[in-house]
């Protein structure tokens, strides 16, 4: 807000230092006056914005342009077309951060009524320093140029502003949906995602679907003899060790404590039954540094294949039903 604000007193500056030039050319000394006053002026609140707070380098802004627009249309006509900096400060209004509404609507008419008056007030008033013909055209252009200028200005550093803003939000989103969706320490997806994407997938299966709950063979032991940071670094581990050896479009999810609910969309139960017997192996393999020793564990896995008309809650309850007479059988085993 405060860039655009000091680029345009800047552009206002400048345009007033070509006024000068050209009117210093003409030899008109009151006019050349009034535009180093002009100038001078606003170096002066270019110089004050870096003391006020925005707001107030809004305000004053405003209110000086304003009275320059007037002062201007009053010493030299309509016919130099200054009065097309009215339009700048219109759009400043909108685009500027300030979120009073009905003040910016007030604003505008005011600046609407405004710039009717000055047109009728230069029907009848001649101006108060007059222009030769060639000086006022030239100005006409010179004033078109820096208006066209400072909206450009304003439209683009706004623009540019709110499209930096809108990515940081989807990013930011992005982030959001990820921390409801997954687990903070494995990674993996979490229960409430698991139960979406399941319901989903049951509502509209194109392929044989299996769904396998395991759970880590004795892990309190695991807990109370190595710590629970060693614990942690096991749950790690194997959830990585999931993602590794299963087929990519495997939907991995941590059930709940050291239980893991997977879903293989395009796998009947005999070829489900030949992923997880693999993955089995290989998670017997990993060796944990338990400090004092080396450890490994295992997992027992409850498998389902989807009948294609139980629900949700049926078929978890059959995995469940599977995994506890993994259990019950002497754990380290897939039961289909
Ligand atoms: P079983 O073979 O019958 O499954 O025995 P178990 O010891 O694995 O099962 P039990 O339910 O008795 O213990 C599960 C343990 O998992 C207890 C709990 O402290 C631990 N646990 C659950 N969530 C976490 C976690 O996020 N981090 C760690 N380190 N431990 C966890
Ligand atoms: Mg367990
Ligand atoms: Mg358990």
């Amino acid at each position: 807000m405060i860039v655009v604000i000091r680029l345009l007193i800047l552009s206002m500056a400048v345009y007033s230092l070509v006024n000068c030039v050209l009117i210093a050319i003409s030899a008109h000394i009151s006019g050349f006056v009034f535009s180093i006053i002009s100038m001078i002026l606003f170096v002066v609140a270019f110089v004050c914005s870096y003391f006020w707070s925005s707001f107030t380098s809004y305000c004053a802004l405003n209110v000086y342009v304003l009275i320059w627009t007037i002062a201007n249309v009053v010493c030299f006509g309509w016919n130099i077309g200054v009065q097309h900096f009215i339009i700048t400060l219109l759009v400043f209004c909108f685009f500027s951060k300030y979120r009073h509404e009905k003040a910016k609507f007030v604003y505008t008419a005011a600046l609407l009524i405004l710039r009717i008056y000055l047109y009728y007030y230069c029907q009848s008033n001649e101006p108060l320093f007059a222009l030769a013909p060639e000086l006022a055209n030239i100005l006409q252009i010179v004033n078109t140029f820096f208006v066209f200028l400072s909206l450009a200005l304003t439209a683009y550093i706004f623009s540019a502003d709110s499209q930096e803003l809108e990515g940081k939000l989807i990013e930011y989103n992005r982030q959001l949906m990820k921390q409801a969706n997954t687990d903070t320490l494995t990674g993996l997806y979490n229960r409430r995602s698991t139960m979406e994407y399941l319901d989903s997938l049951l509502k509209n299966p194109e392929n044989q679907i299996s769904i396998c709950l395991c759970d880590i063979d004795f892990f309190k032991r695991v807990n109370d003899t190595y710590g629970h940071d060693v614990g942690d670094v096991v749950l790690k581990k194997i959830s990585d060790t999931f993602r590794k050896e299963l087929p990519p479009d495997s939907f991995i999810s941590r059930w709940g404590g050291e239980e893991f609910l997977l879903i293989f969309p395009r796998l009947n139960g005999d070829e489900a039954v030949f992923a997880l017997d693999s993955l089995r192996q290989k998670i017997k393999e990993i060796v944990f540094d338990g400090v004092i020793e080396t450890f490994s564990v295992s997992l027992t896995y409850g498998l389902v294949e989807y009948d294609y008309h139980s629900d949700m809650t049926t078929i978890l309850k059959e995995a469940d039903e599977k995994l506890y007479i993994g259990k019950e059988s002497g754990r380290d085993r897939i039961i289909f």
